[in-house]
């Protein structure tokens, strides 16, 4: 049996309708998950790019900036293909500004939609898996998870805490059969990071770090979201994998 291969697997993605969750979306479905794709988006763009690996498809259109949606997201997925393997939490939102006058606004709406509703999607999703058995939950965490960065502190807080729930709830999880791990992209070609590309100097100094030579582009994260919603890690727990061209290493 392959250990990567995903036959069989309902696979939820959140904000899969661009950049990382996407490419994360094609990459499971290519491995043979059928996919649920959640957002505030139109979906069409993914459902075409997965529809050449005849997987089923679903698409959940839902609000993440609060928890309000989980439970539903949950439910319609089993209620659409019976059951809820994998859980990609790949929403999130970024605010740039001086800490000195960061506002509570930016602080709130980041770390709610980075922080506090993949826990509670996780913790719906997690009721199912249990009942299942197993599961894999794949948080999309970020260098600013082990790093500081400058003018995001929402963002920073948020994954740096992304990074600490992770290890929790694998702790907590590990024994009951449900994988939690998280992939810390480096610095993708997305919307995301569409204002730091048009710095001609930070894009420079970026560029320059990085020791592969080139900004990820999105299809590069898909082997690892594969990797960590596979039979193939099944004993790994609470990790934070990074993919980000070796930016860390350096
Ligand atoms: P993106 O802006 O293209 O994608 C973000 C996705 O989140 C979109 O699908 C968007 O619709 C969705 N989203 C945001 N708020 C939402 C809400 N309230 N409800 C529903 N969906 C919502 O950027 P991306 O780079 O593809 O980002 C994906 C993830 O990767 C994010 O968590 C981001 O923090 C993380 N990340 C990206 C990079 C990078 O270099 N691009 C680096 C590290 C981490």
């Amino acid at each position: 049996m392959n250990p990567f291969a995903l036959s069989g697997q309902v696979a939820i993605v959140t904000g899969a309708n661009t950049g990382l969750g996407q490419a994360i979306a094609v990459a499971l479905a290519q491995a043979g998950a059928d996919i649920v794709a959640v957002g505030r988006s139109p979906m069409d763009k993914t459902q075409a790019k997965i529809a050449p690996f005849g997987r089923r498809f679903h698409a959940i259109k839902a609000d993440l900036s609060t928890p309000e949606p989980c439970a539903r997201i949950v439910e319609e997925t089993c209620d659409q293909f019976g059951r809820c393997d994998i859980l990609v939490n790949n929403a999130g939102i970024i605010r740039r500004a001086d800490a000195i006058e960061f506002s509570e606004a930016d602080w709130d709406a980041v770390i709610d939609t980075n922080l506090k509703v993949p826990f509670f999607l996780a913790q719906a999703a997690a009721r199912q898996m249990l009942k299942q058995g197993r599961g894999k939950v794949v948080n999309i965490a970020s260098l600013l998870s082990f790093q500081g960065g400058i003018r995001i502190p929402s963002y920073t807080a948020s994954k740096s805490g992304l990074a600490g729930l992770t290890r929790l709830l694998a702790c907590e999880w590990a024994s009951k059969g449900i994988n939690v791990n998280a992939i810390a992209p480096g610095y993708f070609v997305t919307n995301n990071t569409d204002a730091l590309r048009a710095d001609k100097e930070r894009n420079a100094a970026i560029l320059a770090r990085i020791p592969a030579g080139h900004w990820g582009e999105p299809q590069e994260i898909g082997g690892a979201a594969v990797f960590l919603s596979s039979r193939a890690s099944d004993y790994v727990h609470g990790i934070v994998l990074p993919v980000d061209g070796g930016w860390l290493a350096r």
